[in-house]
């Protein structure tokens, strides 16, 4: 097998893979149609359920070909009875995703709205839900991979089932990274897609929440033909295969990702992604950059770092520079707030981002920005 040239993505997904998970792609030809193909989603629907903890007897994973924004589509479309309402508990980018697709389908919703920078109101919350007694989903993001400020979805997953509304949690940016568990977590659909915490490819994504549930929302008003989960759980159940076509590599990849995930072990992976958390931190800091959420607050996943006050700081020329030294740095998603996002999602350790810093601070020397990094206030 040869060695593929390892990029490092600091990027908060697609991460970093294996070259055993990029070659696992590397299969005869099959149609996805067959029993062999049937089989193979049929062990990873069950492998999908223990990364959360969840026993296979109230929960099920649905799969589905798209990028992660489509199991938030999916969700919300699907989990409405008539005259419901939804409640999205939003402090940032990924949340608001959500409320746009209650208005892209007519959803009658509250967006209840917090800065990006700070966690919800729980009393707030509370306030709406007694308030509001058509609420029937509650909906919020578990990491804001936007700024990295991680969500008390368990605080807020007891409110909504108090209120009797389902509670869905965008995990997209913590599944298979921070431990989950649907039930100490209050969870009854979680989701994410195989290119972030499993380590695979872009192209498949899955839901994984209560069966009941879903169930009972077969005689929900049906609003997507193609992105409805009840019609894909049903297709499942009845015939082991994807509705339409399935990503078929990348199902290949994720079974060798997920193989990887459980060889390395929930403990030890989220141990790995904190001491490069913690390499982040301690890089920003020995060149004075700052960075947008309380420490404390921080999923250990995303660093969303404030550009300095400084005039020749360009964050495309140092992109530009890393990246071409095989270092992939990304944008920030605030708007009010000029930020770029070091993430430690990834095949990756600690190493590689003390690797990385020798390069940052090369092309901060290079394009004559100050070290330390100098900021107004
Ligand atoms: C990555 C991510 C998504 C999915 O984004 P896509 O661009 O559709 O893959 C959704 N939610 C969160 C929190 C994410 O981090």
């Amino acid at each position: 097998m040869e060695k593929i040239k390892r990029n490092i993505l600091l990027n908060p997904g697609p991460s970093t893979t294996t070259d055993t998970v990029k070659y696992a792609q590397v299969v005869p030809d099959i149609c996805p149609r067959e029993q062999e193909f049937a089989g193979l989603m049929k062990g990873l629907r069950e492998d999908l359920l223990k990364t959360v903890h969840a026993d296979p007897k109230d929960y099920t994973s649905v799969l589905f070909c798209g990028s992660g924004t489509i199991n938030i589509d999916i969700c919300i479309n699907s989990l409405v009875p008539e005259g419901g309402k939804v409640l999205v508990v939003n402090n940032g980018a990924y949340s608001t995703r959500a409320v746009e697709i209650c208005q892209y389908y007519g959803l009658d919703h509250i967006d209840l709205k917090f800065p990006v920078d700070e966690l919800p109101d729980l009393n707030m919350v509370e306030q709406v839900l007694k308030d509001n007694p058509d609420i029937k989903l509650v909906h919020t993001t578990h990491n804001e991979t936007g700024t990295g400020i991680l969500n008390p979805i368990r605080e807020i997953g007891a409110l909504a089932h108090k209120y009797g509304a389902v509670f869905t949690v965008d995990t997209t940016s913590t599944l298979a990274m921070r431990p989950i568990n649907v039930y100490e977590d209050n969870i009854d659909f979680c989701m994410a897609s195989a290119q972030k915490g499993i380590m695979a490819m872009t192209g498949l994504s899955f839901i994984i929440g209560r069966t009941s549930e879903i169930i009972k929302s077969k005689d929900y008003p049906k609003r997507s033909y193609y992105c409805n989960l009840y019609l894909q759980y049903d297709y499942f159940e009845k015939t082991g295969e994807m509705h339409f076509t399935p990503p078929v590599q990348t199902i290949y990849a994720t079974i060798q990702g997920l193989k990887e995930y459980f060889e390395e072990g929930e403990e030890a992976k989220w141990a790995r992604h904190t001491r490069v958390f913690n390499a982040i931190h301690e890089g920003l800091d020995e060149l004075g950059f700052k960075d947008v959420i309380k420490r404390e607050w921080q999923s250990g996943l995303v660093v969303s770092v404030i550009y300095p006050d400084d005039p020749n700081w360009d964050f495309v020329k140092v992109h530009d520079y890393c990246y071409e030294r095989g270092f992939t740095i990304y944008p920030g998603k605030i708007s009010t707030t000029n930020t770029f996002r070091l993430c430690a999602l990834g095949a990756i350790d600690e190493q590689d981002i003390r690797d990385f810093f020798v390069v940052f601070k090369e092309a901060l020397v290079h394009y004559g920005i100050s070290v330390p990094a100098v900021y107004k206030d």
